[in-house]
């Protein structure tokens, strides 16, 4: 859907009827049960209700604070029988709401944000954007900390008595989730984390560009007053396993150590130099290592990662960046608005394109052979499988290419009789978020597979509170 300036609420609302496709809306509800936020706030948040509102009176929901609530993660639209772009339709809402000064809804949005979503600031940067409405980003952040500062809830349990011990592995906002809703209700959380600084993909991969890595700071620095204890460089499984940190005394565990395994692209020429792993392109710029981009760059894959890797590529003074993907742009899992901004920022899109094998020249990437794909039947994942279509092989010519087609979770640090599904994700009871083993519990992409932050939240405030139930069972 094309977001346009829309002159009044009236042209906003024809916009929205027709590009938006408003009007096909079958009220089903599948995109509130499929909503993180609705999960999170209960009656404060249903995306069902506000579209109906936006048809019958717009005017009310002009003064909503639902438009602002939307994480843009577009889970709904992936699950809605119209494919509706409900992150779109609500953008214009709050575009009409900033232009004509209406700064209640966002006001009465952030006091729910700051109550109820853990790592507001973070979330505020990465799912709820309200600079996509023209608004100042970095004011509205100063004002969700002022709020923070503000609410007694967070004040006092810094004084609060810390009983039992959990321990949390990973510190990505599944694990700091539960780590602040624990340590709010009062539990002794010490998080365990392999790289030197917390906060998961937040800090390893995602740029700085997207998340400030001094916001992210903000959050860390809020859960250590807190009282959450942080050991970093510490992976476990390597420096200690699940049974010393029980002798230790705790309790509990949250695993939510991610999905950092990259998957191998299994063609000829992925060793040459010129080839990286897009995470490892990603770490190293967020790192501060110099490095080398090509001129003329090609990104493999279609995720999160895919796009962050094409856009920092462009960044860093590429002159021409394409991602090959092989499916269509439907099927594409990136965040479908951080394609669109990828692409105005002048990032080339190949759809339906898969690579063969990658040449070279001197030990060096040269070219990427690649075969053109057609589109399917439904496959095992629920998207359309492609198929290459005979004869349309050709080759485009690069100097450097990042391989970004897929994460896995690496769980062979956690004991053997842990349950795993078969895509190697964490089998978890999804009502407790409980694993096979009683007193472990996990969620965030080590159970969903590649996700999105706002997910992970959710994961990490559900499983918080199945801790607080079993650790509650315990003391009888
Ligand atoms: C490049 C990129 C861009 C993205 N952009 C967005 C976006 O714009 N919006 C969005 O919503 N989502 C985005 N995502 C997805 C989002 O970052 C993830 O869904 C989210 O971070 C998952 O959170 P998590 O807590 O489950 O795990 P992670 O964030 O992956 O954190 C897991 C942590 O566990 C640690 N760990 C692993 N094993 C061990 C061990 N054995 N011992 C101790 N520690 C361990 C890891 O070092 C890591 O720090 C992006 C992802 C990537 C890769
Ligand atoms: S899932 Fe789609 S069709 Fe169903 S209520 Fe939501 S927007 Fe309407
Ligand atoms: S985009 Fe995500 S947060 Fe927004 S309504 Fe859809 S599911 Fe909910």
């Amino acid at each position: 859907m094309e977001t346009k300036e829309p002159a009044t609420i009236k042209e906003a609302l024809e916009e929205i009827l027709d590009t938006g496709k408003l009007r096909y809306c079958f009220e089903c509800g599948i995109c509130t049960a499929s909503c993180s936020i609705s999960g999170m706030l209960g009656k404060d948040y249903n995306p069902r209700e506000l579209l109906e509102k936006i048809v019958l009176s717009p005017e009310k929901a002009l003064t909503s604070d639902m438009p602002w609530l939307c994480a843009w993660c577009y889970r709904c639209h992936e699950r809605c029988p119209q494919a509706l772009r409900l992150p779109e339709i609500f953008l214009l809402i709050r575009t009409i709401a900033a232009r004509q000064g209406e700064t209640r809804p966002l006001d009465n949005a952030l006091q729910k944000i700051v109550k109820n979503i853990p790592l507001p600031l973070v979330t505020l940067s990465l799912c709820f954007h309200p600079e996509r409405a023209g608004l100042d980003k970095r004011a509205v952040l100063e004002k969700a900390e002022r709020i923070r500062d503000k609410t007694p809830e967070m004040r006092e349990a810094k004084n609060v008595y810390k009983k039992q011990k959990v321990a949390v592995l990973g510190s990505g906002p599944a694990g700091l989730t539960v780590a602040h809703e624990l340590s709010l209700k009062g539990y002794n959380v010490t998080v365990y984390e392999s790289l030197k600084e917390p906060g998961g993909m937040l800090r390893k991969c995602i740029p700085n560009s997207r998340l400030p890595k001094q916001i992210l700071a903000k959050e860390i620095q809020f859960l250590r007053d807190l009282g959450v204890n942080f050991k970093t460089s510490t992976t476990v499984g390597k420096d200690l396993a699940l049974e010393d940190l029980r002798k230790d005394g705790y309790k509990a565990f949250f695993v939510g150590v991610g999905a950092q395994r990259s998957a191998r692209l299994r063609i000829e020429g992925a060793e040459l130099k010129g080839v990286i792993n897009a995470l490892d392109f990603l770490w190293n710029v967020n790192s501060g290592e110099r490095i080398e981009v090509g001129r003329n760059v090609v990104v493999i894959g279609g995720g999160n990662t895919a796009v962050d890797a094409a856009r920092t590529a462009l960044q860093l003074g590429a002159r021409e960046v394409t991602i090959l993907y092989r499916r269509s742009r439907d099927e594409m899992p990136a965040i479908p608005w951080e394609v669109k901004e990828a692409e105005d920022e002048g990032v080339r899109i190949e759809l339906l394109v898969s690579p063969k094998r990658i040449l070279g020249e001197n030990g060096k990437a040269s070219a990427v052979e690649c075969v053109r794909m057609q589109l399917g039947e439904l496959d095992e994942t629920g998207r359309r499988a492609s198929t290459p279509l005979e004869g349309s092989d050709f080759s485009r010519k690069t100097d450097m290419i990042i391989l970004a087609v897929g994460e896995a979770p690496d769980l062979g640090f956690l004991p053997k009789q842990l349950e795993v599904n078969d895509n190697g994700t964490l089998w978890v009871d999804h009502t407790t978020m409980e694993t096979s083993i009683q007193g472990v519990f996990a969620g965030g992409d080590a159970v969903t597979g590649p996700a999105t932050v706002i997910e992970a939240i959710r994961a990490g405030k559900n499983a918080a509170e199945s801790i607080h139930n079993y650790l509650e069972s315990l003391e009888g």
